[in-house]
Protein backbone atom coordinates (compact mmCIF):
# COMPACT_ATOMS: atom_id res chain seq x y z
CA UNK A 1 0.00 0.00 0.00
CA UNK A 2 1.67 3.24 -1.02
CA UNK A 3 1.41 6.48 1.13
CA UNK A 4 -1.39 8.08 -0.84
CA UNK A 5 -3.24 4.42 -0.64
CA UNK A 6 -3.16 4.52 2.93
CA UNK A 7 -3.79 8.53 3.85
CA UNK A 8 -6.88 7.91 1.46
CA UNK A 9 -7.73 4.74 3.79
CA UNK A 10 -7.51 6.77 6.99
CA UNK A 11 -8.96 9.98 6.03
CA UNK A 12 -12.34 7.77 5.32
CA UNK A 13 -12.40 5.74 8.46
CA UNK A 14 -10.67 6.54 11.40
CA UNK A 15 -9.26 9.51 13.51
CA UNK A 16 -9.14 12.06 15.81
CA UNK A 17 -8.52 15.75 14.42
CA UNK A 18 -11.58 15.94 12.07
CA UNK A 19 -11.41 17.92 8.60
CA UNK A 20 -14.85 18.67 7.34
CA UNK A 21 -15.92 18.64 3.38
CA UNK A 22 -19.28 19.97 2.77
CA UNK A 23 -21.13 21.05 -0.32
CA UNK A 24 -21.82 24.77 -1.42
CA UNK A 25 -22.71 25.64 -4.88
CA UNK A 26 -22.66 29.40 -4.62
CA UNK A 27 -21.94 32.07 -3.16
CA UNK A 28 -25.49 33.30 -1.69
CA UNK A 29 -25.62 34.26 1.27
CA UNK A 30 -28.27 31.59 2.77
CA UNK A 31 -26.37 28.74 1.06
CA UNK A 32 -23.19 29.81 2.60
CA UNK A 33 -24.50 30.31 5.63
CA UNK A 34 -25.72 27.27 5.85
CA UNK A 35 -22.93 25.11 4.05
CA UNK A 36 -20.58 26.96 6.61
CA UNK A 37 -22.30 25.65 10.05
CA UNK A 38 -22.31 22.61 9.01
CA UNK A 39 -18.57 22.42 7.93
CA UNK A 40 -17.70 23.67 11.49
CA UNK A 41 -19.70 21.44 13.25
CA UNK A 42 -18.60 18.68 11.90
CA UNK A 43 -15.19 19.97 12.35
CA UNK A 44 -15.85 20.30 16.15
CA UNK A 45 -17.54 23.59 16.60
CA UNK A 46 -16.21 26.83 17.31
CA UNK A 47 -16.79 28.76 20.43
CA UNK A 48 -15.33 32.52 20.28
CA UNK A 49 -16.54 34.20 23.75
CA UNK A 50 -15.03 37.01 24.55
CA UNK A 51 -12.39 36.26 22.15
CA UNK A 52 -10.67 39.04 19.64
CA UNK A 53 -10.13 37.25 15.65
CA UNK A 54 -8.48 38.04 13.43
CA UNK A 55 -9.94 36.94 9.92
CA UNK A 56 -6.85 36.21 7.38
CA UNK A 57 -8.08 35.67 3.61
CA UNK A 58 -6.06 35.45 0.92
CA UNK A 59 -6.17 38.81 -0.94
CA UNK A 60 -2.54 37.80 -3.15
CA UNK A 61 -3.76 40.59 -5.31
CA UNK A 62 -6.54 43.34 -5.25
CA UNK A 63 -8.45 41.59 -8.39
CA UNK A 64 -11.98 41.10 -8.87
CA UNK A 65 -13.96 38.11 -7.26
CA UNK A 66 -14.85 36.19 -10.28
CA UNK A 67 -10.80 35.94 -11.11
CA UNK A 68 -10.72 33.65 -8.10
CA UNK A 69 -7.45 35.16 -7.16
CA UNK A 70 -8.57 36.24 -3.67
CA UNK A 71 -11.11 34.40 -1.19
CA UNK A 72 -14.32 35.54 -2.02
CA UNK A 73 -15.88 38.22 -0.11
CA UNK A 74 -18.89 36.84 0.44
CA UNK A 75 -17.74 33.83 2.03
CA UNK A 76 -15.86 36.58 3.85
CA UNK A 77 -18.90 38.29 5.09
CA UNK A 78 -20.51 34.57 5.74
CA UNK A 79 -17.65 34.03 8.14
CA UNK A 80 -17.92 37.62 9.57
CA UNK A 81 -21.26 36.42 10.64
CA UNK A 82 -20.48 32.84 12.09
CA UNK A 83 -17.71 34.57 14.02
CA UNK A 84 -20.41 37.61 15.68
CA UNK A 85 -22.95 34.85 16.51
CA UNK A 86 -20.00 32.80 18.10
CA UNK A 87 -19.81 35.13 20.78
CA UNK A 88 -16.66 37.06 19.31
CA UNK A 89 -16.06 41.03 21.30
CA UNK A 90 -13.46 41.82 18.04
CA UNK A 91 -13.32 41.17 14.74
CA UNK A 92 -10.53 42.17 12.34
CA UNK A 93 -9.94 41.25 9.08
CA UNK A 94 -7.06 41.85 6.70
CA UNK A 95 -4.30 40.61 4.47
CA UNK A 96 -0.68 42.34 2.88
CA UNK A 97 -0.07 41.69 -0.54
CA UNK A 98 2.96 41.87 -2.00
CA UNK A 99 2.96 44.59 -3.89
CA UNK A 100 0.39 48.02 -2.55
CA UNK A 101 1.73 51.34 -2.77
CA UNK A 102 0.69 53.13 0.57
CA UNK A 103 -2.15 51.42 2.63
CA UNK A 104 -4.07 48.64 1.05
CA UNK A 105 -7.90 49.47 0.61
CA UNK A 106 -8.75 45.96 -0.47
CA UNK A 107 -11.76 47.27 -2.04
CA UNK A 108 -11.04 46.06 -5.74
CA UNK A 109 -11.65 42.05 -4.13
CA UNK A 110 -14.53 43.21 -2.69
CA UNK A 111 -13.63 42.46 1.06
CA UNK A 112 -13.11 45.73 2.55
CA UNK A 113 -16.74 46.58 1.65
CA UNK A 114 -18.11 43.57 3.18
CA UNK A 115 -15.84 44.34 6.18
CA UNK A 116 -17.39 47.81 6.54
CA UNK A 117 -20.91 46.35 5.74
CA UNK A 118 -20.94 44.25 8.60
CA UNK A 119 -19.41 45.63 11.36
CA UNK A 120 -15.88 44.07 11.77
CA UNK A 121 -12.56 46.17 11.67
CA UNK A 122 -10.27 46.43 8.94
CA UNK A 123 -6.75 45.51 9.54
CA UNK A 124 -3.84 47.17 7.49
CA UNK A 125 -0.44 44.81 8.43
CA UNK A 126 1.40 47.73 6.99
CA UNK A 127 0.60 50.10 10.64
CA UNK A 128 3.41 48.51 12.30
CA UNK A 129 5.45 45.28 12.45
CA UNK A 130 7.69 43.17 15.32
CA UNK A 131 9.69 40.98 15.45
CA UNK A 132 8.57 37.13 16.53
CA UNK A 133 11.07 34.30 17.22
CA UNK A 134 10.85 30.65 17.70
CA UNK A 135 12.90 28.46 20.13
CA UNK A 136 13.28 25.29 17.75
CA UNK A 137 12.87 25.91 14.43
CA UNK A 138 13.12 23.73 11.14
CA UNK A 139 15.18 27.23 9.65
CA UNK A 140 14.18 29.81 10.73
CA UNK A 141 13.93 31.41 13.97
CA UNK A 142 12.59 34.97 13.68
CA UNK A 143 9.49 36.64 11.91
CA UNK A 144 8.77 40.73 11.12
CA UNK A 145 4.88 40.19 11.51
CA UNK A 146 2.16 42.55 11.60
CA UNK A 147 1.59 43.98 15.31
CA UNK A 148 -2.20 43.08 14.88
CA UNK A 149 -1.17 40.11 15.94
CA UNK A 150 -0.39 41.44 19.53
CA UNK A 151 -4.37 42.52 19.22
CA UNK A 152 -6.29 39.51 18.82
CA UNK A 153 -6.74 35.82 20.65
CA UNK A 154 -7.82 33.89 17.80
CA UNK A 155 -6.30 33.57 14.09
CA UNK A 156 -8.37 31.83 11.99
CA UNK A 157 -7.01 31.09 8.05
CA UNK A 158 -9.56 31.50 5.57
CA UNK A 159 -8.06 30.58 2.07
CA UNK A 160 -8.74 30.44 -1.75
CA UNK A 161 -8.25 26.87 -2.83
CA UNK A 162 -5.32 27.27 -5.46
CA UNK A 163 -3.06 25.73 -7.27
CA UNK A 164 0.40 27.32 -7.06
CA UNK A 165 3.53 28.12 -9.18
CA UNK A 166 6.29 27.84 -6.76
CA UNK A 167 4.61 25.30 -4.46
CA UNK A 168 2.49 23.39 -6.41
CA UNK A 169 -0.44 24.41 -4.27
CA UNK A 170 -1.60 26.77 -1.50
CA UNK A 171 -4.26 26.66 1.35
CA UNK A 172 -4.15 27.21 4.50
CA UNK A 173 -1.00 26.88 5.41
CA UNK A 174 1.09 29.21 2.34
CA UNK A 175 -1.86 32.05 2.98
CA UNK A 176 -0.80 33.00 6.41
CA UNK A 177 2.75 34.28 4.45
CA UNK A 178 0.41 37.47 4.15
CA UNK A 179 1.06 38.36 8.10
CA UNK A 180 4.43 39.33 6.73
CA UNK A 181 3.69 42.78 5.48
CA UNK A 182 4.17 44.24 2.34
CA UNK A 183 7.83 43.74 0.84
CA UNK A 184 9.39 42.26 3.42
CA UNK A 185 7.71 38.68 2.21
CA UNK A 186 9.83 38.93 -1.01
CA UNK A 187 12.85 39.19 1.02
CA UNK A 188 12.17 35.35 2.26
CA UNK A 189 11.63 34.16 -1.09
CA UNK A 190 15.41 35.47 -2.02
CA UNK A 191 17.20 33.73 1.60
CA UNK A 192 15.03 30.59 0.80
CA UNK A 193 14.90 29.91 -2.43
CA UNK A 194 14.28 26.30 -2.74
CA UNK A 195 10.73 24.48 -2.46
CA UNK A 196 12.02 22.58 0.37
CA UNK A 197 13.77 25.87 2.28
CA UNK A 198 10.87 27.80 1.59
CA UNK A 199 8.12 25.21 2.93
CA UNK A 200 10.31 24.84 6.37
CA UNK A 201 10.35 28.33 6.77
CA UNK A 202 5.82 28.58 6.39
CA UNK A 203 6.02 25.73 8.86
CA UNK A 204 8.59 28.05 11.45
CA UNK A 205 5.93 30.55 10.45
CA UNK A 206 3.34 28.54 11.50
CA UNK A 207 4.75 27.14 14.49
CA UNK A 208 5.24 30.93 15.39
CA UNK A 209 1.29 31.91 14.23
CA UNK A 210 -0.32 28.75 15.85
CA UNK A 211 -3.61 29.37 14.20
CA UNK A 212 -6.34 28.37 16.03
CA UNK A 213 -8.84 27.23 12.34
CA UNK A 214 -8.94 27.06 8.75
CA UNK A 215 -11.79 27.70 6.84
CA UNK A 216 -11.56 27.05 3.20
CA UNK A 217 -13.38 28.93 0.13
CA UNK A 218 -13.50 26.01 -2.12
CA UNK A 219 -16.81 27.05 -3.89
CA UNK A 220 -14.88 28.35 -6.26
CA UNK A 221 -11.22 27.12 -6.88
CA UNK A 222 -8.28 28.19 -9.05
CA UNK A 223 -7.00 25.40 -11.09
CA UNK A 224 -3.66 26.23 -13.93
CA UNK A 225 -1.10 28.84 -13.67
CA UNK A 226 -1.95 29.59 -10.12
CA UNK A 227 -1.88 31.67 -8.02
CA UNK A 228 -2.50 35.09 -9.46
CA UNK A 229 -2.94 33.86 -13.40
CA UNK A 230 -4.96 30.42 -13.41
CA UNK A 231 -8.43 29.86 -14.03
CA UNK A 232 -11.13 29.74 -11.78
CA UNK A 233 -13.22 25.73 -11.53
CA UNK A 234 -16.14 25.63 -9.84
CA UNK A 235 -15.63 22.98 -7.03
CA UNK A 236 -19.18 23.94 -4.94
CA UNK A 237 -17.24 22.87 -1.96
CA UNK A 238 -16.46 24.44 1.86
CA UNK A 239 -13.65 22.62 4.38
CA UNK A 240 -13.22 23.60 8.04
CA UNK A 241 -10.55 22.21 10.56
CA UNK A 242 -8.86 23.07 13.55
CA UNK A 243 -5.88 22.00 11.94
CA UNK A 244 -4.23 24.11 8.99
CA UNK A 245 -2.16 21.13 8.38
CA UNK A 246 -5.12 18.35 8.21
CA UNK A 247 -7.22 20.76 5.83
CA UNK A 248 -4.14 21.26 3.27
CA UNK A 249 -3.37 17.40 3.36
CA UNK A 250 -7.06 16.70 2.27
CA UNK A 251 -7.55 19.60 -0.15
CA UNK A 252 -4.22 19.19 -2.25
CA UNK A 253 -5.25 15.10 -1.93
CA UNK A 254 -8.95 16.30 -3.38
CA UNK A 255 -7.89 18.00 -6.47
CA UNK A 256 -5.37 15.25 -7.58
CA UNK A 257 -1.88 15.89 -6.04
CA UNK A 258 0.03 13.15 -3.84
CA UNK A 259 -0.53 15.33 -0.64
CA UNK A 260 2.97 14.02 0.66
CA UNK A 261 4.32 15.68 -2.72
CA UNK A 262 3.45 19.23 -1.25
CA UNK A 263 6.67 20.68 0.27
CA UNK A 264 4.33 22.46 3.02
CA UNK A 265 2.41 19.43 3.75
CA UNK A 266 5.60 17.31 4.09
CA UNK A 267 7.84 19.22 6.24
CA UNK A 268 4.83 20.49 8.77
CA UNK A 269 3.93 16.57 9.26
CA UNK A 270 5.51 15.94 12.90
CA UNK A 271 6.08 18.88 13.65
CA UNK A 272 2.45 21.14 13.26
CA UNK A 273 -0.76 20.68 15.13
CA UNK A 274 0.33 17.26 16.71
CA UNK A 275 -0.49 15.76 13.57
CA UNK A 276 2.57 12.97 12.43
CA UNK A 277 0.76 11.01 9.90
CA UNK A 278 -2.14 10.01 8.64
CA UNK A 279 -3.72 8.26 11.73
CA UNK A 280 -3.77 11.78 13.44
CA UNK A 281 -7.04 13.15 11.80
CA UNK A 282 -10.21 11.69 10.21
CA UNK A 283 -12.52 13.39 7.10
CA UNK A 284 -16.00 14.28 7.98
CA UNK A 285 -19.06 15.06 5.72
CA UNK A 286 -18.02 14.66 1.75
CA UNK A 287 -15.51 11.66 1.31
CA UNK A 288 -12.85 12.56 -1.29
CA UNK A 289 -14.39 10.48 -4.33
CA UNK A 290 -18.04 12.17 -3.70
CA UNK A 291 -16.24 15.68 -3.40
CA UNK A 292 -13.27 15.00 -6.29
CA UNK A 293 -13.37 16.99 -9.23
CA UNK A 294 -12.40 15.73 -12.87
CA UNK A 295 -9.35 16.56 -14.63
CA UNK A 296 -8.37 19.54 -12.77
CA UNK A 297 -5.22 21.73 -14.00
CA UNK A 298 -2.39 21.07 -11.24
CA UNK A 299 1.03 22.38 -11.50
CA UNK A 300 3.71 19.99 -13.16
CA UNK A 301 6.73 18.81 -11.57
CA UNK A 302 5.12 18.31 -8.11
CA UNK A 303 5.75 14.29 -8.41
CA UNK A 304 9.71 13.62 -6.92
CA UNK A 305 10.61 10.40 -6.06
CA UNK A 306 12.45 9.32 -2.76
CA UNK A 307 15.73 9.38 -4.30
CA UNK A 308 15.29 13.41 -5.26
CA UNK A 309 13.59 13.96 -1.95
CA UNK A 310 16.73 12.53 -0.22
CA UNK A 311 18.96 14.97 -2.27
CA UNK A 312 17.42 17.67 -1.34
CA UNK A 313 18.69 17.39 2.00
CA UNK A 314 21.96 18.94 0.41
CA UNK A 315 22.25 22.64 -0.53
CA UNK A 316 23.93 21.81 -3.86
CA UNK A 317 21.10 19.85 -4.89
CA UNK A 318 18.58 22.68 -4.01
CA UNK A 319 20.20 25.02 -5.82
CA UNK A 320 20.81 22.76 -8.89
CA UNK A 321 17.21 22.51 -8.23
CA UNK A 322 16.33 25.66 -8.00
CA UNK A 323 18.29 26.66 -11.43
CA UNK A 324 16.69 23.78 -13.45
CA UNK A 325 12.76 25.62 -13.10
CA UNK A 326 11.57 27.05 -15.84
CA UNK A 327 12.32 31.11 -15.66
CA UNK A 328 9.48 33.57 -16.36
CA UNK A 329 8.65 34.85 -19.87
CA UNK A 330 7.26 38.25 -20.40
CA UNK A 331 4.65 39.10 -23.08
CA UNK A 332 5.70 42.46 -24.65
CA UNK A 333 1.97 42.71 -26.02
CA UNK A 334 0.39 42.63 -22.99
CA UNK A 335 2.57 44.47 -20.73
CA UNK A 336 1.97 47.57 -19.44
CA UNK A 337 4.87 48.54 -18.07
CA UNK A 338 3.35 49.46 -14.50
CA UNK A 339 7.06 47.90 -12.97
CA UNK A 340 5.11 46.12 -10.44
CA UNK A 341 7.30 42.82 -11.35
CA UNK A 342 10.08 44.65 -11.26
CA UNK A 343 8.94 46.41 -7.47
CA UNK A 344 8.76 42.52 -6.11
CA UNK A 345 11.54 41.19 -7.36
CA UNK A 346 14.02 41.21 -4.70
CA UNK A 347 16.83 39.48 -6.41
CA UNK A 348 16.98 42.63 -8.59
CA UNK A 349 16.37 40.32 -11.67
CA UNK A 350 14.65 42.33 -13.53
CA UNK A 351 15.16 46.35 -14.85
CA UNK A 352 13.41 48.34 -17.97
CA UNK A 353 15.51 48.27 -21.17
CA UNK A 354 14.53 49.69 -24.38
CA UNK A 355 14.99 47.76 -28.08
CA UNK A 356 16.52 49.34 -31.12
CA UNK A 357 13.01 50.95 -31.72
CA UNK A 358 13.37 52.37 -28.14
CA UNK A 359 10.45 50.65 -27.07
CA UNK A 360 10.80 50.03 -23.13
CA UNK A 361 10.29 46.13 -22.21
CA UNK A 362 10.91 44.26 -18.73
CA UNK A 363 14.54 42.76 -18.80
CA UNK A 364 15.30 39.46 -17.32
CA UNK A 365 18.68 38.47 -15.38
CA UNK A 366 18.38 34.62 -15.84
CA UNK A 367 21.70 34.76 -13.63
CA UNK A 368 20.02 36.54 -10.80
CA UNK A 369 16.26 35.01 -10.97
CA UNK A 370 15.46 32.67 -8.36
CA UNK A 371 12.48 31.43 -9.97
CA UNK A 372 10.52 32.57 -6.94
CA UNK A 373 7.28 33.80 -9.44
CA UNK A 374 6.18 36.15 -7.46
CA UNK A 375 6.51 38.52 -10.55
CA UNK A 376 3.65 36.11 -11.99
CA UNK A 377 1.65 36.44 -9.04
CA UNK A 378 1.62 39.96 -8.99
CA UNK A 379 1.23 40.74 -12.97
CA UNK A 380 -2.24 42.69 -13.33
CA UNK A 381 -2.58 41.90 -16.93
CA UNK A 382 -1.22 38.08 -17.38
CA UNK A 383 1.75 39.20 -19.63
CA UNK A 384 3.80 36.85 -17.58
CA UNK A 385 3.61 32.75 -17.80
CA UNK A 386 5.90 30.18 -16.56
CA UNK A 387 6.26 27.17 -18.64
CA UNK A 388 7.49 23.90 -17.40
CA UNK A 389 10.33 22.10 -19.43
S1 LIG B 1 12.32 37.57 -12.09
FE1 LIG B 1 10.42 36.84 -11.13
S2 LIG B 1 10.83 34.68 -10.71
FE2 LIG B 1 12.82 35.65 -11.08
S3 LIG B 1 13.56 36.25 -9.04
FE3 LIG B 1 12.48 38.01 -9.90
S4 LIG B 1 10.37 37.85 -9.12
FE4 LIG B 1 11.35 35.85 -8.83
S1 LIG C 1 5.16 42.33 -16.98
FE1 LIG C 1 3.26 42.72 -15.86
S2 LIG C 1 3.91 43.44 -13.83
FE2 LIG C 1 5.69 43.60 -15.21
S3 LIG C 1 5.66 45.69 -15.97
FE3 LIG C 1 4.57 44.41 -17.46
S4 LIG C 1 2.42 44.54 -16.87
FE4 LIG C 1 3.61 45.28 -15.11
Amino acid sequence: MTLEDNLEDNLEDNMKVPVSLVRCAAYKPDELAKSLSEAIELAGGLELTGQRVLLKPNILRDAAPERAVSTHPEFVRAVIRYVKAAGAKRILVGDSPGVHLGDFEGRGCGIRQVVDEEGAEWADFRGGKREYSLQHPLIESSFQLTKILDQVDVVISLPKLKTHQFMFYTGAMKNLYGLIPGYAKAGLHVKYSSRDDFAKMLVDLLQVVKPHYALMDAVVAMEGPGPGNGFPRSLGLLAASRSTLAIDLVASRLIGYDPYSIPTNRHALGVLDGINGVDDFELKGLSLEEARPAQFELIGGSQRGPLSRFLMRFRLFRKLETRSRPTPKFDPEKCILCGECIAICASRALSFAANADRQRYVKLDESKCIRCYCCHEICPVEAITIEEH
